[in-house]
This record gives structure tokens, sequence and C-alpha cells, in this order.
């Protein structure tokens, strides 16, 4: 399902964050842990404004490990806590509940202090297409699925999900837009499947992928397309892979659009290795 983010779409999509947030003790921000900023909701800090907050950084399997231990710090030092996880695989997810707890042991040990009933912990998840956000809550919600249909404050009956006794999880995530303002933003989006390539131009996502993967991962890149050296000019490099992979027109010269195909289908398939696109030094020089 592709999304069309327009204005009207945007002011409604937060408004039905902002009403769901009224019935929670914290949010649950998923994120694309190949691009833990670009996959991010631009406004999202004012959205959730001062609820407390866990960053769960999603497609862990799929990124760098030494670069996502370095987005965990890097979330960790914005005294915002996250996690490293595979909502397909299952990987990490026993570590949610407790997080929620640890974050919330102030607000739940004060509610106990002046007498109130222990309640599980209650949760949304929320962020932009693709990020894994239905993935999670169906690996998460197995069997548990409690209707409650007196939330105060709602007309409309709120499924929760009871994951364990501690934490109860609204059924349905809180979906925010990517952001669009930034070239590079979009290229990674499209590299990790986050939005269609067909709102880009596919030689320049492509063009985009040939050249981090030069930068960061050249052994990588030489190993998938069998090449001695990376060519020099941009055009050298096309036609290397493109020779490499058969990507030819009638007359035996190399189809563009067919090799950047390939190239963008290697990268979100993870044919060249577990990668992450965000970089900390980008961050610190304002290219992301
Ligand atoms: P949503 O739009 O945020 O609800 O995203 P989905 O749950 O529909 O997931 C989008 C795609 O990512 C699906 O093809 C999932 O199978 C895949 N996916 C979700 N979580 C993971 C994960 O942790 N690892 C991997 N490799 N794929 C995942």
């Amino acid at each position: 399902m592709t999304i069309q983010w327009f204005p009207g779409h945007m002011a409604k999509a937060r408004r039905q964050v902002t009403e769901k947030l009224k019935l929670v003790d914290i949010v649950i921000e998923l994120v694309d842990a190949r691009i833990p900023l670009s996959s991010r909701n631009p406004m999202i800090e004012e959205i959730i404004g001062q609820k407390p907050r866990l960053v769960l950084l999603n497609k862990a399997d799929m990124a760098d490990p030494v670069k996502t231990d370095q987005w965990i710090t890097y979330f960790e030092e914005q005294g915002i806590k996250a996690l490293a996880v595979n909502a397909q695989g299952g990987k990490g997810l026993h570590s949610i509940v407790q997080s929620a707890k640890d974050i919330l042991k102030e607000k739940f040990d004060r509610m106990k202090s002046r007498g109130m009933r222990p309640r599980a912990i209650r949760a949304m998840i929320v962020g932009i297409p693709n990020v894994g956000k239905s993935t999670l809550i169906n690996r998460l919600a197995k069997k548990n699925i409690a209707k409650t249909g007196n939330t105060p404050g709602v007309t409309k009956a709120q499924q929760w999900i009871k994951v364990g006794k501690e934490l109860e999880l609204l059924d349905t995530p809180g979906i925010l837009w990517p952001k669009f303002e930034d070239e590079s933003v979009g290229y990674k989006l499209a590299l990790t499947g986050a939005i269609k390539d067909t709102i880009l131009n596919l030689q320049d996502i492509a063009l985009f992928g040939l050249n981090f993967l030069e930068a960061n991962y050249p052994e990588r890149l030489k190993d998938r397309y069998s090449l001695d050296e990376i060519p020099e000019e941009i055009l050298a490099k096309f036609d290397a892979v493109g020779k490499k992979r058969g990507c030819l027109m009638a007359g035996g010269e190399v189809d563009y659009d067919k090799t950047s195909e390939v190239i963008i289908r290697d990268i979100r398939n993870v044919q060249l290795g577990p990668m992450t696109f965000d970089m900390i030094k980008e961050l610190e020089s304002g290219d992301i």
C-alpha cells in the first residue's frame, strides 16, 4: 500500500495520533535500523510532546550491527531509550516490556503511593509506513487481543493487545508521514523500500546507492558484481555492473534502467549484506 501524503492527510494523521496519545502512558516509536533518522517523521517531537517514549530500531537484521549500537548510544545521549529489534524474527522483543517499565517507573511508583490500583502500562506504536508496525503488532499479539469498549474519552471501541500482564498495546498503530524535504533522505527511503521507487527517478536512486556503496562498503560492491576495480566515471560504473549482470539492450549496449533496478533490488534484499545508510558523522555535519 502506498499512501500519498498531502497536507490534508498529514494533518489528519497527526490528529489521529494526538487523539490516541491521550489513551497511553508511552509511545513506541518504530524506525528502520538502516535509517534511524531518515525513517522518522519530521514532526515527531512536536507531535509526541512530553509523552514518554521508547524507540525501536526495527529490521536490525538488515542493518550494520556496529552502526546500530552507535545509533542506540546516540538516542540515549538524547535521553531516549532505544532498542534494536527484529519484529519479523522476534529478536529483541522480549526487552520491550522491561524497558517500558523502566521508563515509566517514577510515574507508576507515584500512582502506587497515591493508593491507585496497579494496572498494565498502555502503549501505542507510531511510525512512517513500512517500518514494520503491523508485523510487530501481530508478533506481539499472538492470541492476546482484548476488546475494551469503555475507555474514557473515546466513542469508538479501542482494541488492546495484552503483551504479558504488564503491557497493553493499542491494536492500530499511528501512521505518520516520512521526510520529503531532503533528496538524500528520499533515496534512502527508496533503497530500503519505505517508499516506492516510482516517486523518484530510478537511475538517480541507483546512482545514490552505487556512490554510497563505493564510499562505505567498496569490497562488498566489488564482490557482488565481480569487479576488480570500481571504475571512476559514473557511466563506467553502471556499464561494469550492467555488463556483469547481463542488463543489455538489443544492440549490446547497457540498459541503464535495468541495471538500476538490479542495484536497487540487490540493496533492498540485503544481497550486499546488512547495511546502515544514516551515519552519525553526517548528522554532525548537518547532512541528514
Ligand atoms: P508497517 O507499514 O509499518 O505496518 O510495516 P509492515 O509491518 O507491513 O512491514 C513492512 C515490511 O517489512 C514487510 O514486508 C515485513 O515483512 C517487513 N519487516 C517488518 N519487520 C521486519 C524485520 O524486523 N526484519 C525484516 N527483515 N523485515 C521486516
